[in-house]
């Protein structure tokens, strides 16, 4: 393990105006990385936000989009970016938009706080077509890690004194994230999946390389960036084609989302089209094999903002394709 920062390996002076930027949550981390990369002359920050107060407070100078990030931010809508920033303090969120931006091919920044550390995770999906997704640690973040050992204090300090802590704390992991833009927006092939944390108490930091996972539940057997065909969410399989390709039925599915309390997200095409008969499936899109390739059908009906998006920059416009 480093103790320090990774090189920022800076070889030209980083295009900032021209990065497109989304951050999902507007609260006490996620504001703060709006300031700074507002500072730093980044081109365009859209905000995600479920609360209307916080998305109130950022529209005089962003397009804020206002409900949940799992249905705003639709696959479409991300490939536009160049980085999509997840500052919502809950390890679910964090696992969505890993789950997201692997396959929308999004560099993905993940910003937290735990007691006095500040946490910033950074996967350069975009930059990297075999770097680490941020569940490819499920099973070494089970071992004890540095910060487990920063995991210290705010509880043990008065209440006001542990507010005023954790604003800082959430400042310095704003201030991290936002550093580490410029270093990925330029360094791009040099950087790897990293986890930095630092402790707003001590001042003692780590960074982390992050190894893919081979037997990773999310990234496993997937070869970046993945396919999308976007495709109508009905499922009714016609008698005659039934007939023709008996194998059809078979083909396996895996949802975005579990249907209802069942566990697992595994379906076969023809258990679906009994279950829906047609209609849509609650999935905001799904994994299949295609020629021995993980392809994802993209169920999300288009916003009627999307074409207005520009392009991500150095998006490459064939990795998509609609039907
Ligand atoms: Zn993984």
């Amino acid at each position: 393990m480093e103790c320090s920062l990774p090189p920022a390996e800076v070889s030209a002076s980083p295009n900032l105006e021209g990065l497109v930027v989304a951050v999902v949550g507007a609260g006490r981390i996620g504001a703060e990385v709006i300031r700074n990369l507002d500072r730093m002359g980044v081109g365009r920050i859209d905000v995600y936000e479920s609360d209307a107060r916080a998305a109130a407070l950022l529209r005089d100078r962003h397009v804020v989009h206002l409900g949940n990030f799992w249905d705003e931010l639709t696959l479409a809508r991300l490939r536009h970016y160049d980085f999509a920033i997840c500052t919502v303090d809950d390890p679910g969120a964090r696992v969505r938009m890993n789950q997201k931006c692997l396959i929308a091919n999004v560099n993905l920044m993940l910003v937290w706080t735990e007691g006095a550390g500040a946490v910033v995770a950074a996967y350069p999906f975009d930059a990297l077509d075999d770097c680490a997704c941020h569940e490819c640690g499920t099973v070494r973040e089970a071992r004890p890690m540095s910060i487990a050992a920063l995991r210290l204090t705010v509880a043990d300090l008065p209440p006001q004194a542990a507010d005023a802590a954790s604003i800082a704390t959430a400042s310095i992991a704003a201030g991290l994230a936002a550093a580490l833009i410029p270093r990925i927006a330029v360094g791009v092939g040099r950087y790897v999946s990293r986890r930095a944390t630092l402790d707003s108490s001590t001042g003692q930091g780590t960074s982390l390389e992050l190894p893919r996972d081979p037997q990773c539940v999310r990234c496993k057997g997937l070869q970046r960036p993945v396919p999308i065909v976007r495709t109508r969410n009905r499922w009714n399989v016609p008698a005659h084609v039934r007939t023709a390709f008996p194998e059809a039925l078979e083909q396996g599915l895996e949802l975005s989302d579990a249907i209802g309390d069942e566990p697992g997200h595994r379906y076969r095409m023809g258990e679906l089209a009994e279950r829906f008969r047609g209609g849509p499936i609650p999935a905001k899109f799904a994994l299949t094999v295609v020629d021995g390739r993980v392809v994802c059908l993209d169920f999300e009906a288009p916003h009627p903002d999307e074409t207005a998006l520009q392009t991500r920059s150095g998006a490459d416009p064939g990795r998509c394709t609609t039907n």
